[in-house]
């Protein structure tokens, strides 16, 4: 008779909730050292003991240390952003010139199995679930193509009973025959599952660990496979060990204290780019946005956006304004010049072209965060309800034109795919 494998229980913390810190038998390890080095040097970050002459200091340098990061990053650089955001752009011309890349999300399942107090698709949430099938995605497909856009980014929520790496992988390898870069963002996964992703045709993996604090991210994270913050934290080192071109990293901004959160993220990017010398590296820069149902994360509202002006809609506070945005934009770019930095539809036009150039590299357009939008003969189709709500509505040929006011360029691709 076969045996039955042992298994072995995860450990629990005193609510009986999984360990944030364990590991499941089936989550591949990548045993680096590169987390427990972005802890530690977060942990021991301190924004407040920098002064303006050492944020000058910082600008001033060629080749920028960490505590040039935590120096540009501290609140002695707020008032001296002006010169911050000079020096920034100075950098930004000197790496990309006047590109500004475009590219579209499209989300193809809203199905999640994590617990995430601060996301309108966390599996708690009664709203309309949607998974799109073969047909319904290459209808979004074709109706993005036709756009123009030649850059795309798939998303799904966090299911693998929905939206598995074989639906992924089925899903890019549909998306490829109609876009020269495909990118995902997706659940975090095992090299096995990322090469299979990558061989059917996607190029860029970004997963954001939301927050480097560990309690916070505990909090955030009840339930589901989110859970355990380790395994999200090795993604890009998995995705990069399945040979993906590039990975991105980023923190929801508002979560925890936002500097040490932004800290981290770079100190994480610079840490896997040591260890990876060929990969390209990019940043988000996602704030907590307005959401359909859920938590307020926050005890106190940010003021930037009213709750009566969006019905359904909770505001998550945060002391993330726009000034404190372009702040963690301009230190990332200091810090590794040569990072891409996505600006995203959840902040409003006048802002997303004033970082335009400045610091941001890429730019997403024509976006719906809801499944099932985009092409015209799914109309009748039920729609996924969205992620969150966002503040850019517009379509590709009008962000090209505000590219193009700005002195700019809108660039739709700067990748050949060879065929096998
Ligand atoms: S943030 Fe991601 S994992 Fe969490 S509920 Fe939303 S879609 Fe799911």
């Amino acid at each position: 008779m076969a045996k039955i494998p042992e298994v072995v229980p995860l450990p629990r913390d005193a609510q009986g909730r999984v360990d944030v810190l364990s590991w499941r038998p089936s989550f591949d390890r990548m045993d680096s050292p590169i987390m427990g080095r972005v802890l530690a040097a977060a942990q021991a970050a301190d924004f407040t003991a920098y002064g303006p002459a050492d944020v000058r200091a910082a600008l001033a340098r060629s080749r920028r240390t960490r505590d040039d990061l935590a120096a540009l990053l501290s609140p002695a650089a707020l008032p001296l952003l002006e010169e911050v955001a000079a020096a920034a752009q100075r950098e930004t011309r000197n790496r990309f010139g006047t590109a500004i890349g475009l590219f579209t999300p499209l989300y193809v399942s809203n199905y999640c199995q994590n617990v995430c107090s601060y996301c309108g698709l966390s599996a708690t949430n009664r709203i309309s679930r949607v998974r799109l099938e073969p047909g319904g995605v290459a209808a979004e497909l074709r109706a993005i193509a036709a756009t123009g856009l030649e850059e795309i980014l798939i998303l799904t929520g966090e299911s693998a009973k929905f939206a598995g790496p074989e639906y992924i992988a089925e899903v890019v390898r549909q998306a490829a025959t109609y876009f020269r870069t495909v990118g995902i963002e997706v659940q975090p996964m095992n090299v096995a599952d990322y090469r299979r992703v990558h061989e059917a045709g996607a190029d860029f993996v970004s997963v954001y660990q939301e927050t480097y604090d560990v309690a916070a991210y505990e909090r955030y994270h009840p339930a589901g496979y989110k859970r355990h913050f380790g395994y999200r934290f090795e993604a890009q080192e998995r995705a990069l060990a399945a040979r993906f071109r590039g990975v991105s990293f980023g923190a929801l901004l508002g979560l925890a204290d936002f500097r040490r959160d932004a800290y981290a993220a770079a100190v994480h990017a610079q840490e896997v780019q040591r260890a990876y010398p060929h990969a390209e590296i990019g940043f988000s820069v996602p704030r907590l946005r307005p959401i359909l149902g859920g938590q307020a994360p926050l005890a106190e509202r940010s003021g930037e956006s009213s709750a009566a002006e969006l019905p359904g809609f909770v505001v998550p506070a945060s002391d993330v304004h726009e000034r404190e945005l372009l702040q963690v934009m301009c230190a990332y770019r200091l810090f590794l010049p040569s990072a891409g930095i996505t600006i995203s539809t959840r902040e409003r036009a006048e802002f997303r072209d004033g970082v335009l150039g400045l610091v941001a590299t890429k730019a997403s357009a024509g976006v719906s965060t809801a499944v099932g939008e985009h092409a015209a003969e799914l109309a009748d189709d039920p729609t996924g309800d969205e992620q969150f709500e966002i503040a850019d509505e517009r379509d590709v040929a009008q962000m090209c034109a505000a590219i193009r006011a700005r002195g700019l360029q809108p660039v739709m691709t700067d990748h050949v795919r060879l065929e096998a």
